[in-house]
């Protein structure tokens, strides 16, 4: 038995799991939040337990410390040594990075040069990476890349038509997120249906604030709705996803506004929020349409039917599909969105039954008997994906 921690930093928190590997069994889980800010909060759950602790940490390297201190306090470990390998999830590693690996100094500086193309969660992980090295010198340390799953794409679907020269000086191309989610529930789903990968091909939604769609063919993703940043694809709870890009410059103008003012308003005033004016949270919309708000229907419909372009696009390119799988936190929760969508899919033969869709948060086959295209809810699991991951690479 090894004890594996998945991590998962962002800018002033630090998502943190401790997992029993191979068993897979979680030991313990928590997030430091506030790091860098007065009175930072500590959470820890512990047997369906949260343990909580309001104090100042001034960076990631106290907040690691201070967790494996309560580790060993609450007695979860005895010593630091139990650590046997610590993976976290990287947003980005471009072309340069493909597939998970142990993290040195050489793949720091690679992350460092590629900092431009994801900066708001690179610079994060890399804080979180640095602060583990710090703490715990001995352990090795791995990092399981959102873009990996999705470099099996081929030029014609990753490559934007813009000029060519963009994209061999400046690395302008469609990279793809929310990988080792599509990778975690597309495997998943092929178990389920007692199938290898190869064998059949899967349209995975992964619907929370952030949300994109997989084609998975044969157990590889051959394309997806996120792009060169997360703000491609489908609307989202403050993204807007693909507009006609001509929008930017005539706002820029109409508003008085700078680029990054405009793009700020498409990342984090647009999509549910934008459309609504009411809310990112996909529990107000559902709500507030249930009592005839049109705004708040609106923003859900569009939203729909974008995710059908999808899937009936990645239908086509794919040849067929076996399944279409929901997850996230809108995906794995809220039925009448994902019955919206799936009444939109009659002409593929998808069909709905809503008693088995009446479910939240767990493992299900949402589609009626007769249904041409089995359509599932399967819980995601990033975490699962980063320790065995860490794992594999730790102990061989
Ligand atoms: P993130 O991209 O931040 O990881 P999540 O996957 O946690 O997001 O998804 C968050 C979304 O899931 C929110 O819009 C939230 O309202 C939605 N959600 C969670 N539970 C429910 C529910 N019971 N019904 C509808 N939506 C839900």
């Amino acid at each position: 038995m090894a004890k594996i921690m998945a991590v998962n930093a962002g800018s002033s928190s630090l998502k943190f799991q401790l997992l029993d590997m191979p068993k897979e069994l979680l030991i313990t889980s928590g997030i430091v939040e506030r790091i860098g800010m007065k009175d930072s909060i500590f959470m820890i759950k512990l047997n369906g337990e949260k343990i909580e602790e309001t104090k100042d940490i001034a960076n990631h390297s106290e907040a690691v410390k201070m967790l494996l201190e309560k580790l060993i306090d609450l007695k979860i470990i005895s010593s630091f040594d139990e650590i046997e390998g610590v993976g976290h999830r990287v947003v980005h590693g471009a072309n340069v990075i493909t597939d998970s690996c142990i993290i040195t100094e050489k793949e720091i500086e690679v992350l460092e040069s590629i900092v431009d193309l994801g900066p708001l969660h690179l610079i994060p992980n890399l804080t979180g990476i640095k602060a583990f090295r710090e703490v715990l010198p001995h352990v090795k340390q791995v990092g399981v890349f959102d873009t990996a799953f999705h470099q099996t794409m081929a030029e014609e679907a990753f490559l934007y038509a813009v000029p060519y020269e963009w994209y061999e000086r400046y690395q302008v191309r469609k990279y793809g997120f929310h990988g080792t989610s599509h990778k975690y529930v597309s495997e998943r789903t092929a178990e389920i249906l007692r199938k290898k990968p190869e064998e059949i091909n899967i349209i995975v939604c992964h619907i929370g604030n952030g949300a994109s769609i997989c084609a998975v063919k044969q157990g590889k993703s051959v394309d997806t709705s996120m792009g060169f940043t997360p703000l491609e694809g489908i609307p989202m709870g403050t993204r807007s996803g693909s507009i006609d890009p001509a929008i930017v410059e005539y706002m820029m103008n109409k508003k008085n506004k700078s680029s990054k003012e405009i793009t700020n308003i498409l990342n984090k005033q647009s999509g549910y929020l934008g459309v609504s004016g009411l809310s990112s949270d996909s529990r107000d919309l559902v709500e507030a349409s249930s009592k005839g708000n049109h705004r708040a229907q609106l923003a859900i419909d569009i939203q729909a039917k974008r995710i059908v372009d999808y899937i009936a696009s990645y239908y086509v390119y794919m040849g067929g599909v076996d399944a279409i799988v929901f997850t996230a936190g809108i995906g794995e929760n809220a039925a009448p969105t994902r019955e919206n969508i799936i009444n939109r899919l009659g002409v593929l033969g998808a069909k709905i039954d809503t008693e088995r869709n009446n479910c939240r948060g767990v493992e299900r086959l949402i589609s009626a008997d007769d249904s041409k295209i089995k359509v599932f809810v399967v819980p995601t699991n990033e975490e699962v994906m980063i320790a065995r991951d860490t794992m594999k690479l730790t102990h061989h």
